[in-house]
């Protein structure tokens, strides 16, 4: 094959990505946009910092108790709970304080009855082989994810936020904004929001999968976990986290 026939499919490629990126870019500040709370928080800041483009808006965090509870629980099996325990331990830990990425894996059930609820059945670690891991950003293995996909059509793309020092956040973006607004708003401490980031990934990922049902999931430092629905033309909390194990039911917390 000549140069120039390989060239050209790539550069098609690469304006394809482009353009899909922009697309999930204006979706997920269309969707929370719909949000009137969320909305007005987003452009306050954003004229506040000047942020003018999506990259910038990204840090923006998303304080859990703007979003919506909805009528979903979440059952987490036995392997689930006691991965969830290690990395709760592990994120207060100040050695291993960093953004482990994941997904769960799991089905959609409903009963004779009718309820409709959903149960995860494997957490599965979704880390580079060699990687470096971060304290405030995170990176999956595509392939890891790809074969995790094959287990479950219900599935949430995690990862933790971590304990850090005040002397560690004192450049993050959070700890920039007014406090008046933080009150307004209800911004939590660092690592107990979602960012604008977050909601970014799970919706690109429900975009790219339309037959799944998607899921973002968050287990920070205090031992909450929020989990995000990406269903719909919204988001969505979900509402109790139960998790089921060989000896015990436990409730686990999530977010307000
Ligand atoms: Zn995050």
């Amino acid at each position: 094959m000549s140069e120039t026939k390989n060239e050209i499919p790539q550069v098609i490629q690469e304006i394809t990505q482009d353009q899909i990126r922009q697309q999930n870019q204006e979706t997920t500040l269309k969707i929370l946009n719909q949000n009137s709370e969320i909305k007005k928080m987003i452009n306050t800041i954003s004229e506040n910092h000047q942020l003018n483009n999506f990259e910038d808006k990204s840090n923006i965090p998303i304080p859990f108790s703007l979003i919506e509870r909805n009528k979903t629980d979440i059952f987490l099996q036995s392997q689930i709970v006691t991965e969830y325990q290690k990395l709760v331990k592990q994120i207060n830990s100040p050695k291993l304080a960093f953004e482990y990425p994941f997904i769960l894996v799991g089905h959609q059930q409903t009963d004779p009855d009718g309820y409709q609820y959903i149960v995860f059945n494997e957490l599965v670690h979704t880390q580079k082989d060699a990687t470096i891991l971060e304290k405030n950003e995170v990176e999956h293995d595509p392939n890891k994810i790809r074969q995790a996909l094959k287990k479950g059509d219900v599935i949430a793309l995690g990862h933790t936020h971590p304990y850090l020092t005040d002397k560690e956040t004192s450049n993050y973006f959070t700890n920039k904004i007014n406090p008046d607004i933080k009150d307004e708003y209800h911004i939590k401490r660092i690592g107990l929001n979602l960012s604008l980031q977050d909601i970014y990934n799970g919706i690109q990922l429900k975009r790219g999968l339309p037959n799944k049902n998607v899921y973002s999931c968050l287990i920070m430092y205090n031992g909450e976990i929020g989990l995000i629905d990406h269903n719909q033309n919204s988001i969505t909390k979900a509402n109790n986290i139960i998790g089921v194990t060989e000896k015990e039911i436990i409730n686990i917390p999530s977010p307000n």
